[in-house]
């Protein structure tokens, strides 16, 4: 995990999370708003409904009273019966067929007549009911003698005594256009929604289907609750396994039940599409956003990102150009910057001290014997020719004997000094034992070497140094490749020829000549 997916993260996070909930959250109100509005709508609809058949169910029986009314005078006039029945049936249209009965149940009069059950003895519980009670009926769904789906109202006929004279009755045909088809059915929607009408028994006595009536419905909670004289709204699944939003109400003169109800999908379809329309409306600038937020991520982490590149090879020459390069654009990476570049000149100044302190004698600080072994190395990769002088103090116990070993030190530093002053620059002055020193010098011919080496030893002598008064040093000089081409010998030549200064008497220059057995002095 690096910083810039952390980043990356972080900001999708952000950005796309409450945009998510935003989205998620508008849909769900609005689709409990939805669904709350269709089933309110529903509700009231069915309610206006069971309202209007109520108001129609009560002027057909009035109207049938007005015909009781009216026939009580001339229940033994057949042509009258006949006509007032025809008049009823075309003239209200309420009913699809009129039938009149004496207390017997036997038809006296029908409209119209092509039913031909004039004569005939009615046994359909609903002509019973109105025998039995004589009083007005709204009957259940049954098929009636003839053959029909029906619902039957009726009024009973007294005479101006009292005397029950039978009843006048009205069908309403639930499988042929009826009134009742006319006050329902007018209002069928479009959209999906549609209503239908339950009897007391649960049948559907009005349906848009016009095969579904008939069919008794149970396990169905509208309808339920609808029979039982409630109205409501309510959620449920059809006998397709639909969910629908229903609205139901209760007719109280038949006690009927009426469900309006419209598929859920039906309900919540512009509501995708309007979901459908915020997102690619939205999309654009999602995107740019998210465009946006990876070229940041990018720009925060890059910085950094070349940093810690920077920090891990910290220890290349190249590192503090690369560092250097960095563009740091605000200040956090600005300081790292710093501190890196700050850390690194520190480090490589340590390492470089660290370097020359390896090649250098404490006490007098040229060079030591590590520092000669790497010029030699390098000498002999370049083929420089060199000469070089061996240098050891004359009866150096004795000073150290006689002064202690501090002033010893201290006059190995002052002969470290004389060194320094005699040579070249690209000369190397080293200390390669306790009071044995040695002058490397590149390109020199040996008798040069040779002059430097009187010089030194003239420097030494007539010097006087404080507390100890003056000393003598011995050299040999030897030179490479013309000594010999094998460098260990021609130190070896040069040792000689110092120990042969200090057997010649000490305080003297030896220089070594090749094809020559005796040493030359200087
Ligand atoms: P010679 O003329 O033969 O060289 O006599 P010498 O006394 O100098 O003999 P030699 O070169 O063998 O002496 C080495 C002495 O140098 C021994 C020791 O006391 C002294 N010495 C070696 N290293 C150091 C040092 O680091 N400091 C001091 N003060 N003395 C040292
Ligand atoms: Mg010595
Ligand atoms: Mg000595």
């Amino acid at each position: 995990m690096d910083l810039r997916r952390l980043i990356l993260g972080l900001t999708l996070c952000s950005a796309l999370l409450p945009f998510a909930n935003t989205f998620y959250a508008g849909y769900t109100v609005q689709r409990q708003q939805l669904i709350d509005t269709t089933q309110d709508s529903n509700a009231a609809y069915a309610r206006k409904l069971a309202k209007s058949t109520d108001d129609f169910l009560q002027s057909a029986l009035q109207q049938l009273a007005y015909t009781a009314k009216l026939l009580a005078e001339h229940m033994e006039d057949e042509h009258q019966l006949m006509e007032e029945a025809t008049r009823l049936r075309l003239q209200t249209q309420s009913f699809n067929s009129v039938t009149i009965y004496n207390p017997l149940g036997t038809v006296l009069a029908t409209s119209p007549e092509t039913l031909q059950i004039k004569g005939r003895t009615l046994t359909s519980t609903a002509v019973q009911d109105s025998l039995r009670t004589q009083g007005p009926v709204i009957s259940q769904a049954f098929m009636s003698t003839a053959g029909n789906l029906i619902i039957f109202l009726s009024q009973p006929i007294f005479s101006a005594q009292g005397d029950y004279l039978g009843a006048v009755g009205g069908s309403i045909y639930l499988k042929q256009e009826s009134m009742l088809d006319k006050l329902l059915g007018e209002h069928f929607y479009e959209d999906g929604s549609y209503l239908y009408v339950v009897d007391k028994a649960k049948r559907i006595i009005y349906h848009p289907q016009s095969q579904r009536v008939g069919d008794t419905v149970t396990g169905n909670q509208a309808i339920d609750q609808a029979v039982s004289g409630h109205s409501g709204r309510i959620a449920i699944t059809n006998s397709q396994g639909v969910p629908m939003l229903a609205g139901y109400a209760f007719v109280p003169s038949a006690g009927w039940g009426i469900v309006a109800q419209r598929p859920q999908s039906a309900t919540l379809a512009p509501l995708d599409a309007l979901m459908r329309t915020m997102l690619y409306k939205t999309l654009p600038l999602t995107v740019l956003l998210l465009l946006l937020i990876w070229w940041g991520a990018r720009r925060i982490a890059q910085p950094l990102r070349q940093l810690a590149n920077g920090a891990h090879t910290m220890d290349r020459p190249e590192t503090a150009q690369t560092i250097q390069s960095v563009q740091s654009w605000y200040y956090e990476a600005q300081e790292l910057k710093k501190a890196m570049l700050v850390g690194l000149g520190l480090l490589h100044k340590n390492i470089t001290k660290l370097r020359q302190d390896v090649h250098t004698d404490p006490l007098t600080g040229l060079g030591n014997r590590r520092h000669l072994d790497t010029a030699l190395a390098s000498f002999a990769a370049n083929r420089t020719p060199f000469a070089v002088l061996a240098i050891d103090i004359d009866h150096f116990k004795r000073v150290n004997d006689s002064f202690g070993h501090d002033v010893g030190d201290t006059v190995l530093k002052h002969l470290a000094l004389q060194m320094r002053d005699v040579s070249r620059i690209d000369d190397l002055p080293c200390r390669v034992g306790g009071e044995e020193f040695v002058i490397l010098l590149p390109g020199a011919p040996r008798h040069i070497a040779a002059q430097v080496a009187e010089r030194l030893r003239l420097l030494v002598e007539s010097t006087e140094l404080p507390n100890v008064g003056h000393i003598t040093i011995s050299q040999g000089v030897s030179s490479w490749p013309d000594g010999s081409s094998d460098m260990p010998t021609v130190f070896k030549q040069a040792d000689n020829m110092l120990y042969a200064a200090k057997r010649a008497g000490r305080n003297r220059v030896k220089v070594f000549t090749p094809g020559r057995k005796v040493a030359e002095t200087v």
